[in-house]
């Protein structure tokens, strides 16, 4: 039994490696079609500034991605059960989420695709009325940008979002952060062309910087997300770990690392994933923490890239 074992792991691994193998175009690759293959989003000036406002030691923006079933939608799923696990983030997540905000008095950035927010149109009136959170651009159904037709329906995808999110919520959304955080070749010319002030969809700092794309600067600034900075690998149906309390220990040291270097701390969550209890309570613990600590502006991207507009950079 032991040897059948062996084998059949010996084929698998020697096939996997074929596979590996048979995938590597970039092995063939010259030096100037490497810059290339980079090139498109790049990092820039670093944007950490001199001080925050208030003399703030480290900027915190709480995130959420409010999908619920729009990822599923987008895939054509309509079983009314896969459905019913997503359609959680409205019915109880969110609202958990808000109670809880409201409860620290702070704000948050919510990021809803347009099809979510149809499906739930008390979701946006629900958020806003604090006065304290921002509401940005997370596509029009979580479309995966990378497989879309081209550029011209990515960009009628992307003017449908606008559209209702600006109709939704009385203001045109200027912060961006890509459905699965994944960007086509066209994103960042659509995101210049549309005027947005920010994205958060890339990973390359954990400090703001300006994205560059293709050796020119794009005028954009980057809040920079992180796959350790979200639970969405770690809790829930595709979820390896599940222990909330292991996660959000790891959210504290990040958030004590941000703090000692006096830089920024962005954390993404979702409603239909971190609104059930146990990591309701975890994330309750982590504002509390984050709290007890001296000199931390919590702010929505929106008022960290307007203040990173004009503050004098720390280099
Ligand atoms: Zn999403």
């Amino acid at each position: 039994m032991k040897i059948i074992c062996y084998l059949i792991a010996s084929v698998l691994t020697t096939a996997a490696g074929f596979a590996q193998q048979a995938a590597q175009p970039g092995i063939h690759w010259s030096e100037e079609q490497l810059r290339a293959a980079v090139g498109p989003a790049r990092v820039g000036r670093k944007l950490t500034p001199r001080s925050w406002p208030d003399n703030a030691r480290v900027a915190v923006c709480i995130s959420f991605d409010v999908d619920n079933e729009s990822y599923l939608l987008a895939r054509g799923e309509t079983s009314p059960t896969t459905l019913s696990a997503a359609d959680f983030g409205a019915e109880t997540g969110l609202p958990r989420i808000l109670e809880s905000l409201d409860r620290h008095r702070i704000p948050a950035s919510f990021f809803i695709p347009a099809v979510s927010a149809l499906l739930h149109p008390e979701m946006i009136p629900a958020i806003l009325k604090s006065g304290r959170n921002e509401i940005g651009v997370h596509g029009w159904i979580h479309e995966y940008l990378p497989a879309l037709s081209g550029e011209a329906e990515e960009e009628r995808l992307l003017h449908q979002a606008i559209d209702y999110l600006t109709k939704a919520t009385g203001k045109r959304p200027v912060g961006y952060r890509a459905p699965s955080w994944a960007f086509s070749a066209h994103t960042i010319g659509l995101l210049r062309k549309n005027g947005f002030l920010y994205d958060s969809s890339l990973s390359a700092m954990d400090e703001p910087y300006e994205l560059m794309s293709n050796g020119q600067p794009t005028g954009l600034t980057e809040l920079a997300i992180d796959w350790t900075l979200t639970e969405t690998p770690y809790l829930g149906a595709e979820g390896a770990m599940p222990s909330p309390e292991l996660l959000f220990q790891l959210y504290k040291e990040e958030f004590d690392g941000a703090y000692d270097q006096g830089t920024m701390f962005v954390l993404t969550l979702h409603p239909h994933v971190s609104g059930h209890r146990a990591p309701m309570h975890h994330l309750d613990q982590l504002l509390s923490y984050i709290q007890s600590k001296p000199g931390v502006w919590f702010a929505t991207g929106e008022q960290i890239a307007r203040y990173l507009k004009d503050a004098p950079r720390r280099e």
